[in-house]
């Protein structure tokens, strides 16, 4: 069966849902980067279109034109994705308008396409205030980035009160938080900051903030994000990232993370060249049946439930857990 013979079928939630042709999931890749390219600084330009020189027009003209992904994701039998957008003023260029964007490219399949935003506590005059704008904008999920925004993801704990503000205001809506961890080759991201373990503080302090993990501490704190994943069960692992090829060697015992991991892809960043290749890869690792539908399809269904549009946010975040 490929995907377009199964585009018909309807279920009572997901009208159209788009399968993967190589199996009956329904998939969410929860983290792709579609972002206003056009407001990157120079350098970080030139780092991003580095490798991808030859498809580096069509990219740029992707992020301005909501129907091209639309039709990538049908031809790689992908159902929804999660778009990762924040400011990041000083570090990549991305302003407040990241989020605006998010917002406005989504518009153009509220099911399908899924917006991501951000609030910059270093620059952000009433970060609680501008949470709830997100809300209102239709964001499902903050992206904390702590080597492109320049702090540790437990910064509250030692001064950066807009930080701890905005992750009360996240967990008073139920408005999930996505975390880098890990390392970032772009000009002047500070990867000290991508260890997980500083997640330990807002697990703790934040009990009922929904977290997401993105890339599993990759290529360096694996260890770290491992224990973090097993002392806190609530957490999520966004396997963005990670190239599946390589997932059982940097995580052994993936498979006890069934009920926390999320499929992500992390397209179309350096290394990344499709949203498919990785899922048919991911396919074919020796992994319970089980847990490869729980990452590519009910485990997105349980932090992101589909929505037919935009309406409810409020309502739609707070059925996560
Ligand atoms: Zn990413």
């Amino acid at each position: 069966m490929t995907a377009r013979d199964d585009r018909g079928s309807r279920t009572a939630d997901a009208p159209h849902a788009i399968r993967n042709p190589h199996s009956s999931i329904r998939i969410t890749d929860v983290h792709i980067h579609i972002q206003p390219w056009r407001q990157l600084k120079p350098a970080v330009m030139e780092t991003m279109r580095r490798g991808k020189e030859d498809r580096f027009e069509f990219l740029l003209a992707l992020m301005d034109d909501p129907r091209m992904l639309l039709r990538i994701m049908d031809d790689d039998g992908i159902d929804r994705v999660g778009m990762v957008n924040y400011p990041s003023p000083d570090l990549m260029g991305f302003t407040n308008d990241t989020n605006d964007f998010a917002a406005r490219y989504a518009a153009a399949d509220p099911r399908r396409l899924i917006p991501y935003g951000g609030v910059h506590p270093r620059f952000a005059k009433d970060p609680a205030g501008e949470v709830h704008r997100l809300v209102e904008l239709g964001i499902r999920m903050l992206k904390i980035h702590p080597n492109h925004q320049c702090f540790p993801a437990n910064a509250y704990t030692e001064g950066l009160d807009a930080l701890g503000a905005l992750y009360k205001a996240c967990e008073d809506l139920g408005l999930p938080v996505l975390i880098h961890t890990g390392t970032s080759i772009f000009p002047g991201a500070r990867s000290k900051w991508g260890n997980p373990m500083e997640m330990d503080d807002v697990a703790i302090d934040f009990p009922d903030l929904p977290l997401v993990m993105a890339h599993g501490g990759r290529p360096l704190y694996m260890t770290e994000a491992f224990f973090i994943l097993r002392r806190h069960r609530r957490v999520w692992l966004d396997l963005s990232g990670i190239p599946p090829k390589s997932l059982l060697g940097y995580f052994p015992r993936i498979a006890e993370l069934e009920r926390q991991i999320l499929w992500g892809t992390d397209w179309p960043s350096p290394g990344v060249d499709s949203m498919r290749r990785n899922v048919d890869d991911f396919l074919d690792l020796d992994l319970p049946e089980s847990v490869k539908r729980a990452a590519l399809e009910t485990n997105p269904e349980r932090l992101l439930p589909t929505r037919a549009d935009s309406a409810g946010v409020l309502a739609g975040n707070r059925t996560a857990t």
